[in-house]
């Protein structure tokens, strides 16, 4: 009898799985405790199975058909990017990143993306497709297992790799609930994040979930004529849509959302964007972070320059905006968004 991987089924379905082999139910508790909290990458690991039992499931079950393809480190250590290697054979990326706080992991959720922001490397070649809950956290569980050998831990998950979370919304939500489940990996919703274009049906039903996530919105540019341009999903979600499903998620949810803005040198940078921008969300509970553009191959913009960073970030905080430089984490090992999976499909 074969199944699907084990590391992506809740204990639940590890319960089920043992039982359909005649085995007593608590070997799928004990089968979690094994992957999720010890990250077991081989039955024979599992010491407190009899052997017998270790080669009985070692023959109709693995543990996991993701793998590590490759590992970079970049900026002094603090962040690592992986490649991390799919069942059918292609692959995604997601970061580690070091803050002062403890780690975080950047999950891609899709191979490739829909929603071809021009500066964006993950939509350059449309969609291929989504990932599944198994392969979301397979990309926790490489990263955690190279952690373990160090005795750290992964205490916060962004779903801001590759991909359109909201468009691959129930493998996303799967993934969640499992991360939080008790016997799972123990990562609960408050110290997840979400970032979306904008897909104004799916905030609306996250909204509607008891789920207390953070949710990011990749804002970008303060106005439709802008934000047309360099988030296209914006000719079918507007802003003023997008930020009332905003406010509805801040309301439901009791969270202070995040808005990310990427700096982008004379293209959504001038101060009298920083000014229209603090009118805009002047009645939203929420941070904005801005995000030191990442050059990309094949889109000819730049970074903003510090001075202009410095000025729309004073200019923010004067219209009683909370306001973050992002640390650009990563751009010396290909940035995020799909950059290193692009380059690896090249060779
Ligand atoms: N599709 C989701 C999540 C993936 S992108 C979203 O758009 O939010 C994660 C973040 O990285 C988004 O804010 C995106 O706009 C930003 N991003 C993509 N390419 C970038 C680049 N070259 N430089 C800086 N930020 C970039």
């Amino acid at each position: 009898m074969s199944d699907r991987p084990l590391l992506g089924m809740t204990v639940e379905e590890m319960e089920d799985a043992m039982r359909a082999r005649g085995l007593a139910t608590f070997r799928g508790r004990q089968l979690a405790r094994w992957i999720y909290l010890r990250r077991a990458a081989d039955f024979e690991e599992m010491t407190d199975l009899s052997k017998d039992l270790r080669a009985r499931l070692s023959r109709d079950l693995t543990i996991t058909d993701v793998r590590e393809l490759g590992r970079w480190v970049g900026s002094g250590g603090a962040a690592t990017k992986y490649l991390v290697g799919l069942g059918d054979g292609s692959a995604v990326e997601s970061v580690l990143m070091r803050y002062d706080y403890g780690y975080s992991i950047c999950l891609s959720t899709q191979v490739g993306c829909a929603f071809a922001c021009p500066f964006c490397a993950s939509g350059a070649e449309g969609l291929h497709r989504d990932l599944t809950a198994a392969e979301i956290i397979g990309q926790w569980y490489l990263a955690q297992r190279r952690l373990d050998e160090r005795g750290e831990r992964i205490s916060r998950l962004v779903y801001m790799g590759s991909g359109e979370p909201l468009d691959n919304y129930e493998n996303v939500l799967d993934s969640m609930r499992l991360f939080h489940s008790s016997g799972g990996p123990g990562i609960g919703y408050r110290r997840m994040t979400i970032s979306t274009v904008g897909i104004v049906p799916g905030i609306r039903r996250l909204a509607s979930e008891d789920i207390p996530i953070t949710l990011a919105i990749s804002l970008h540019a303060p106005n439709d004529y802008l934000r047309n341009r360099l988030v296209p999903a914006n000719r079918t979600y507007p802003l003023a849509e997008v930020l009332a499903a905003a406010a509805e998620y801040a309301r439901d949810s009791g969270r202070r959302l995040t808005f990310e803005y990427a700096m982008i040198k004379d293209v959504n940078d001038h101060p009298d964007l920083a000014r229209e921008l603090g009118i805009l969300l002047a009645d939203l509970p929420c941070h904005v972070n801005l995000i030191p553009f990442n050059a990309v191959e094949e889109c000819p913009w730049e970074p903003s320059d510090r001075q202009a960073i410095d000025t729309f970030e004073r200019l923010l905080s004067m219209a009683g905006i909370g306001v973050t430089v992002r640390r650009s984490l990563g751009s010396d090992i290909g940035g995020a968004c799909g950059q290193l999976r692009r380059r690896f499909g090249e060779d």
